[in-house]
């Protein structure tokens, strides 16, 4: 297969992929951007999306660095300073940005906020090609010159062709890699909703025998929810009128944030954990979903994906500096080499997490409850753990830096 060349063609424009393109460009590499749905450019100033990611320190940074933060706080995203974990009947552990000397732990942003604003960005680059919409229907892999064929026919070679395109990546179908992974008999049901007591700028997540439930907060009373409970409860959560909703969040919440009122629509996502076997081919990577999906109740999935995504922007950048090809094996290994373990084990954390919290049985609630008394009374133990999710600890990549 021959047609238009470009140095690296990214499959799918969401969070990670909209960066990666961002990243990329500014470091003068020639980029085309496929993406099948065009995304929202506008809505009402009192419409919430019922999609929003709690996003990391590190996340911060990359889209700092990447000019695209400023769209973002122009349009909408709310800082929180505390995040309250508990278990009803048994112990809670009070998180504080103050302990680890931050102004906030992090900021809670709507994902079509996060969209738009690299969308924005990636439309003032001219080395990037936008190609919306638009998907791919065939995939050539080789080290040299991968190729794709696109819906309309035409065909595009790269040095390194990207699988940014989620959880149900075509393109990783294509080039054959299979994943590992198990659903978890569990559906999140999302929405926005309002607070008598307002946010306090907190999450709050309760563990309960079904899965845990979180409040991340967003402008002065609002709060989006996760409800992650069993598929049969969460099609009653979907069905009951508003009333009855409003009735089992408030006491599923102990009444700690007041009356609680939903506010527009209900969202229901069946979760799964899964894992590519590999995360690279001859020509290919994977990034963000594409390669993982976790359980989202520590709110880690994007934050990983844009982690990937900073990673491979140094390897490529590395590769280009001592003239290897980008889309080679030994090239890639660097990235599937410094990924791949860190994501299996936030993933692996986040599963032990969900069944010995979904768990009942005495013993484990014992150990639960022991282990949030100590991490409580543990300031050390409390900072790791803050820091561990801030994405700052350790080799970060050097998008994932505050800028200077
Ligand atoms: C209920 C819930 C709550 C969550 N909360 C958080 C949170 O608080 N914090 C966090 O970090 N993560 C969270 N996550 C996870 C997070 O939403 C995902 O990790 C993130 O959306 C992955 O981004 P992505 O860009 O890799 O993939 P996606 O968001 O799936 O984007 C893929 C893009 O590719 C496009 N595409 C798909 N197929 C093709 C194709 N064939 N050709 C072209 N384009 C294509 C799609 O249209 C889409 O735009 C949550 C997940 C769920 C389900």
């Amino acid at each position: 297969m021959t047609g238009a060349y470009t140095d690296i063609i990214i499959a799918g424009g969401g969070m990670v992929g909209a960066a990666l393109a961002c990243a990329l460009a500014e470091r003068d590499f020639t980029v085309t951007l496929l993406e099948r749905r065009e995304p929202r450019e506008t809505w009402p100033a009192d419409s919430y999306d019922i999609r929003v990611s709690a996003i990391s320190h590190a996340s911060r940074n990359i889209f700092a660095n990447l000019q695209a933060w400023p769209g973002m706080v122009k349009r909408r995203i709310t800082p929180y300073e505390h995040m309250l974990v508990w278990e009803s009947g048994g112990a809670q552990v009070h998180f504080d940005a103050a302990d680890i000397g931050e102004p906030n732990l992090g900021h809670i942003i709507e994902n079509r906020v996060i969209q738009i604003a690299l969308w924005e960005q990636m439309q003032s680059l001219n080395n990037i090609e936008l190609l919306c919409p638009a998907s791919i229907s065939g995939l050539n892999l080789s080290e040299e010159s991968p190729a794709v064929v696109l819906n309309d026919g035409s065909h595009r070679t790269a040095s390194l062709i990207v699988a940014a395109d989620g959880g149900r990546s075509s393109l990783r179908e294509l080039a054959g890699i299979p994943t590992g992974g198990w659903d978890y008999d569990q559906t999140a049901v999302v929405c926005t909703v309002q607070a008598e007591r307002g946010n306090q700028s907190t999450c709050w997540q309760r563990f309960m025998p079904n899965g845990p439930l979180a409040w991340l907060p967003m402008d002065d009373d609002l709060f989006s929810i996760v409800w992650s409970t069993t598929p049969e409860q969460a099609q009653e959560l979907m069905d009951m009128p508003a009333d009855d909703f409003d009735s089992a969040l408030t006491n599923a919440s102990e009444e700690r944030l007041g009356a609680l009122r939903l506010m527009g629509e209900r969202g229901a996502f069946p979760l799964r954990l899964q894992h590519a076997k590999k995360y690279i081919k001859p020509g290919l990577a994977l990034v963000g979903d594409a390669a993982h999906v976790i359980h989202p109740l520590a709110g880690q999935g994007v934050n990983l994906g844009l982690l990937d995504m900073a990673e491979l922007v140094d390897v490529l950048g590395r590769a280009r500096d001592r003239n290897q090809p980008l889309g080679a094996l030994q090239t890639l290994r660097r990235y599937e080499r410094a990924r791949k373990g860190e994501n299996i084990a936030m993933q692996g954390s986040m599963d032990l997490f969900k069944r010995t919290f979904s768990s009942s049985l005495p013993p484990l609630k014992l150990l639960r409850n022991l282990g949030m008394g100590l991490t409580e009374r543990l300031p050390p133990v409390k900072n790791l753990l803050i820091r561990n999710a801030a994405g700052t600890l350790g080799n970060t990549p050097t998008l994932a830096k505050k800028a200077p």
